[in-house]
């Protein structure tokens, strides 16, 4: 390991782009027709619990979780469940989807109704119920998160530091009371004294917005980030937010987590969906997207139901501008995002982007040489010494492999940004993690 910077100064200075944080969100007229996978979070699949010619209502649960770390999965229309098959989702695995037609009226299902909470136990009954999960990317379901019961500190994660995205900054503008309200009732029922509130520099008005609305909230206060990318990365928050480290590896042998040093990190957006889920009782049916790229005729920020087509928020946003070739989508950001292999894919619970980028612009450089200058490792923000450790990896060295702690990659992207030979070092990094883990399952270790 190598550490010199603490890891707030590591990561890249990479352009903000970010066009639509004063655009208020749009909400989409509703799609004629929507794909809900069953898996859209960390975990087992949800098993599906309606069947083809069902009639289904907004917030009727269509997927039961499969386990303790799974999450519920609601139908975000109302209409007529048309068909429940395996689908290919855009990352690759196949799962079980229900495909459901909508009538158009968004009747919601009278089932919805404010939950009871009273206590630590009643509200993670209520945060399954939901189905809420980690919608700032992660998709870590949030009652499993929440039942550690070693936390002092709530950090909210509103540092959306990955360019183009601008959800969490509306979010904050739009649903200040929901956040705030997400943030009394987790504090309250989960016994947390502390409550810090990470945002990156470059949203003043969101900084100066909470600061003013926190200031009665006893235990709670707004941490403004520094401007680099990745804030949002739980140890680099962690780090700046508490001035804490993540132990590297946790009690049971694992990874560290924020939960050992007495964190417990939610996305500002996730939080803010608890509060109106103890509000009105309707789960987790719709997402705010950023809709941007030089590609798209009319960049905004839309609220769809969760299961609408890429297409289909496309043709919202007004489609292809006509002079331009489309050349990548980007599901996501576009350190983290991944690129889709075509528009016919629906809308997770923890996508926050839809990017739509030129021929022109989506073309990368050809790679050339290492020159071994060393960027990429004073960027890693996990300490990593990514040039070294590819290398590892390409003589198939799981000795090595382990000692330059490849498993700790966040794939957050910095070290392809910083390469000046514009060498793919994040993606051979996830290339190496991948295949260390799956040599360490087949030896049966840890
Ligand atoms: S992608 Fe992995 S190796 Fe590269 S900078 Fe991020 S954490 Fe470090
Ligand atoms: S930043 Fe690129 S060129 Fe420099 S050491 Fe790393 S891989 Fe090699």
């Amino acid at each position: 390991m190598f550490k010199t910077l603490k890891r707030s100064a590591k990561g890249a200075r990479v352009p903000h782009e970010k066009d639509t944080a004063g655009m208020a969100t749009v909400k989409m007229a509703v799609p004629a027709h929507v794909v809900i996978p069953m898996q859209m979070h960390i975990g087992a699949p949800a098993e599906p619990v309606v069947k083809k010619g069902d009639q289904v209502f907004v917030g009727t649960m269509i997927g039961k979780a499969g386990g303790f770390v799974s999450a519920n999965i609601h139908s975000s229309v109302s209409g007529k469940v048309v068909d429940v098959a395996p689908m290919r989702m855009v990352n690759g695995p196949v799962v079980t989807a229900v495909a459901i037609e909508s009538d158009g009226q968004q009747t919601v299902d009278p089932a919805c109704v404010p939950p009871q909470v009273t206590d630590k136990e009643s509200l993670l009954a209520a945060i399954q119920a939901c189905g809420l999960v980690g919608v700032g990317g992660a998709g870590f379901p949030t009652h499993v998160k929440l039942a550690a019961n070693t936390i002092d500190t709530l950090l909210i994660n509103a540092a959306e530091c990955e360019p183009y995205l601008t959800t969490d900054a509306r979010e904050m503008l739009e649903c200040s009371d929901t956040i705030l309200s997400g943030i009394a009732a987790v504090m309250k029922y989960c016994n947390i004294p502390h409550c810090i509130i990470g945002i990156e520099r470059n949203k003043p008005e969101c900084i100066d917005l909470l600061c003013s609305l926190v200031r009665d909230m006893p235990g709670v206060s707004v941490k403004p980030l520094p401007m680099r990318y990745p804030q949002g990365a739980e140890k680099t928050l962690v780090e700046t937010c508490t001035g804490r480290e993540v132990p590297q590896v946790g009690p049971g042998g694992k990874a560290g987590l924020p939960a050992d040093c007495g964190c417990i990190i939610m996305n500002v957006t996730s939080v803010s969906t608890l509060g109106k889920y103890l509000k009105t009782g309707i789960p987790l049916v719709s997402k705010r997207l950023t809709v941007d790229g030089d590609a798209i005729a009319k960049p905004q920020n839309i609220e769809v139901p969760i299961g609408t087509l890429y297409r289909d928020v496309i043709e919202a946003c007004g489609g292809i501008k006509p002079d331009v070739e489309l050349g990548k989508v980007i599901f996501g950001g576009p350190m983290m995002g991944g690129a889709s292999p075509s528009p016919d894919f629906p809308v997770l619970k923890q996508n926050n982007g839809l990017l739509l980028f030129s021929r022109k612009a989506a073309t990368l450089p050809a790679p050339q040489p290492c020159i071994r200058c060393g960027r990429c490792i004073t960027a890693c923000p996990m300490g990593l010494e990514p040039v070294v450790t590819v290398e590892a990896f390409n003589n198939k060295d799981m000795d090595e492999l382990k000692k330059r702690c490849v498993d700790l990659c966040v794939a957050c992207g910095s070290c392809t940004y910083v390469c000046p030979a514009k060498r793919p070092v994040s993606q051979s990094m996830g290339l190496a993690k991948a295949w260390y883990l799956q040599q360490l399952r087949a030896k049966g270790g840890k």
